[in-house]
């Protein structure tokens, strides 16, 4: 067993967000760094809102990104009876004590003061029942502190704590001791978590040290603790499910790359001590240190992060950039698909054109989807943007003289991206239009729209008889 051993402990009630891929991230890079063990534990407890989907998503984003794990997936469910001894272990050693509280009753006895359990059972010696819970007794005084490499140690009061209930009256074990039992078996070193968990890590740490003293408990060293930043939107407000594009799901059906969204996750609270923002997953695990992680929040800026992707994409080679395009631009022919299918049928797709028109994208998108809509026109019949049509050739007579004049000319000229150039240019210096104004209305026709890829060498790849037929089809409509 490696002397490092961490855990990324997801609990599968929603889609994987970019929080959970950010500590799953951060426990696979020191676990790397350190030549460590990094387990994956699947926290499946919460029956009511489980799901096999949602679990499966985890293992299906950790792949994408590339964080292989040494352990696992441990089901959490499967560990029920370690709970139960813990429990029992803590219930004996007098460190539980059984309370028949409801809340109505520890309400009635507060009259408004301070929320929370006031200890009322706590010497009165219950025997358990099927009514009762199991409270720790948390000590009255002193200090619990949390050793925390993120944040220096973390000192809380004792006294700022109720006795916190351990196992519910149905004898179901709650979450805080569950976890903690999990990691002293799976003999965790280091607890690499979200900052949302530091109010529970000294409940853990208690509970932890209890657990050594019990009578049959083998003593196990209580973890280092490292407590990530949370994450917040532009409003600097912790990234909501709802609100905020967290799905990662969202990001791969996107086209971002899994290095680029790697980099951009280790960023996130992070930084390598050169401050560069390029940086390769080698050397991420390299200089991957928590020492270095910052205690404020980290901003989730999605434009920070698809301008990343764009410098990714820009630096594949054109036959990198054509593999990586393969599940957008012909999903199927690629085992994994995006949710969206290309606006071309299969018997529409050439593969050969579109290697020759990758080359005139791929320095245009910051992420794989956008090559669909620029790209669509050399495949399929495209409708012209009405918005686009009107402006530069329905209500612009100069516009229609241009397509007509084209029309005359490239029905003759030799079809190649220079002649074409230079013919547009001429043909609209006659009618007194910069070249940028006498191609307007030839782009649109031929493409839909007035932005894409340059559009000589589009011509020349689309080849004279479709661009005509377009060009004389627009004429008609205005
Ligand atoms: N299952 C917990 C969660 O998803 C994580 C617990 C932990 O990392 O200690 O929030």
């Amino acid at each position: 067993m490696s002397a490092v051993r961490v855990r990324f402990a997801p609990s599968p009630t929603g889609y994987f967000h970019v929080g959970s891929a950010r500590t799953s991230l951060f426990n696979w890079l020191f676990a790397r760094h350190h030549g460590g063990d990094f387990v994956l534990r699947i926290e499946d407890t919460d029956v009511e809102r489980n799901r096999d989907e949602w679990r499966d998503g985890i293992l299906s984003a950790m792949a994408w990104l590339g964080l292989d794990f040494d352990e696992g997936p441990v089901l959490q469910s499967s560990l029920f009876a370690d709970h139960v001894a813990a429990a029992e272990a803590l219930y004996a050693g007098g460190y539980l004590y059984a309370c028949d509280c409801t809340r109505e009753a520890v309400d009635a006895r507060r009259e408004g003061s301070r929320p929370g359990y006031d200890g009322f059972c706590r010497e009165r010696g219950l025997a358990r029942s099927a009514s009762t819970a199991l409270r720790f007794r948390v000590p009255e005084n002193g200090e619990t502190v949390v050793h925390d490499l993120v944040r220096g140690d973390v000192t809380f009061a004792n006294a700022s704590y109720d006795d916190f209930v351990v196992v519910r009256p149905s004898g179901v074990v709650l979450y805080a001791l569950a976890n903690l039992v999990d990691d002293r078996t799976a003999k965790i070193t280091h607890v690499i978590r979200g900052e949302d968990l530091l109010p529970t890590a000294p409940k853990q740490v208690l509970m932890w040290r209890a657990l050594n003293d019990c009578a049959g408990v083998e003593p196990v060293g209580v973890p280092a603790y490292a407590h990530l930043p949370m994450l917040v939107n532009e409003q600097r407000k912790k990234l909501s499910k709802r609100k905020d594009p967290v799905a990662v799901e969202s990001y791969r059906d996107q086209g971002y790359l899994p290095e680029a969204f790697v980099n951009y996750l280790a960023l996130l609270g992070w930084s390598p001590r050169g401050g560069e923002e390029i940086v390769s997953r080698e050397v991420l695990v390299d200089q991957f240190d928590l020492a270095d992680v910052s205690h404020s929040p980290a901003f989730f800026d999605v434009q920070k992060l698809t301008h990343l992707n764009g410098e990714y994409l820009r630096a594949l080679s054109p036959e990198a950039f054509i593999e990586a395009a393969r599940p957008w631009v012909a999903p199927w022919s690629s085992p994994w698909r995006p949710a969206t299918a290309p606006p071309w049928r299969e018997d529409e797709f050439d593969p050969e054109r579109f290697a020759r028109v990758a080359p005139l994208v791929h320095e245009r998108v910051a992420t794989l989807a956008e090559v669909v809509p620029m790209v669509a026109f050399f495949f399929t019949e495209v409708d012209l943007d009405a918005a686009a049509f009107a402006k530069v050739i329905g209500a612009d007579p100069l516009g229609q003289t241009m397509l007509a004049v084209a029309i005359e000319r490239f029905g003759e000229l030799e079809w190649s991206r220079d002649e074409l150039h230079a013919a547009t240019a001429e043909l609209g210096g006659a009618l007194g239009l910069t070249l940028r104004k006498a191609q307007a209305p030839i782009r649109c026709a031929v493409t839909g729209s007035l932005v894409g890829p340059p559009l000589f060498e589009s011509l020349e790849l689309l080849g004279r008889e479709t661009v005509l037929r377009r060009l004389r089809a627009a004429l008609a409509r205005a």
